[in-house]
Formats: C-alpha cells, structure tokens, sequence
C-alpha cells in the first residue's frame, strides 16, 4: 500500500504555523510555540517574550498595584532573575549529589555480576 503524493512537495506550510522554541525572559522556560503566538506575545510585552505563567504573573501585579504593564513586567523580570540565580545554584548542588549517589549504586550492581 502506497500513499497518494498528491501533495505535490508541500515543503512549505505558512510560516504561522511554524513551530519554535523560545525561552522565556523571567524564568528561562523553554517553550515551543507558533511564530504567530510568539509575535503577539512579544507585541504585549514590549518585545519580550514571556510564558504564560510569567505573562499571568504579570498582569496580575498591573491589575492590583494600578501600575503600567511596563512596570508590572519589570517588576516580575527583576524578582525571576534574582529567584533563578537561587534556584541554580541549588539545582546543580542536587544536581551533583543525584549523579554521585547514581554513581555509588551502579557501582553496587556491577560488584557481583556473576551469580
Ligand atoms: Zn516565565
């Protein structure tokens, strides 16, 4: 069984749809979305792009402290930059502690392997 090529080489789809990764600003998070997505978003955000739960974040402080969206965006970039500076440093700590104790037990298995 064949599939019909009647598609004719559609190499290329709207560029709409194209799909891209794109790191959020605040937290880093990676995300894929569609160009069109990522432009919009990026239009709202003074031409930074933020995932949903920084951009949710964000909106939040405009609506309860009455500031600009501008403010509101560089309030939450200041607190995710200085909680991610943090949360690194402990991530590669444990980071290092999981691959030694990874390290420990592998080397437990290979001890006796015949029996
Ligand atoms: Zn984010």
């Amino acid at each position: 069984m064949q599939f019909a090529e009647d598609d004719g080489g559609a190499g290329e789809k709207q560029a709409c749809h194209e799909v891209m990764q794109v790191s959020c600003e605040c937290c880093g998070m990676e995300e894929d979305c569609t160009a069109t997505y990522i432009t919009r978003v990026r239009e709202y955000f003074y031409g930074r792009w933020i995932c949903g739960l920084c951009s949710e974040a964000v909106k939040e402080k405009k609506r309860k402290r009455k500031i600009s969206m501008e403010e509101a965006l560089v309030w939450h970039m200041e607190l995710c930059i200085k909680f991610n500076r943090r949360t690194r440093v402990d991530l590669k700590l444990s980071f290092a502690g999981a691959v030694k104790e990874m390290a420990a037990k592998s080397s437990q298995y290979s001890a006796g392997p015949d029996k």
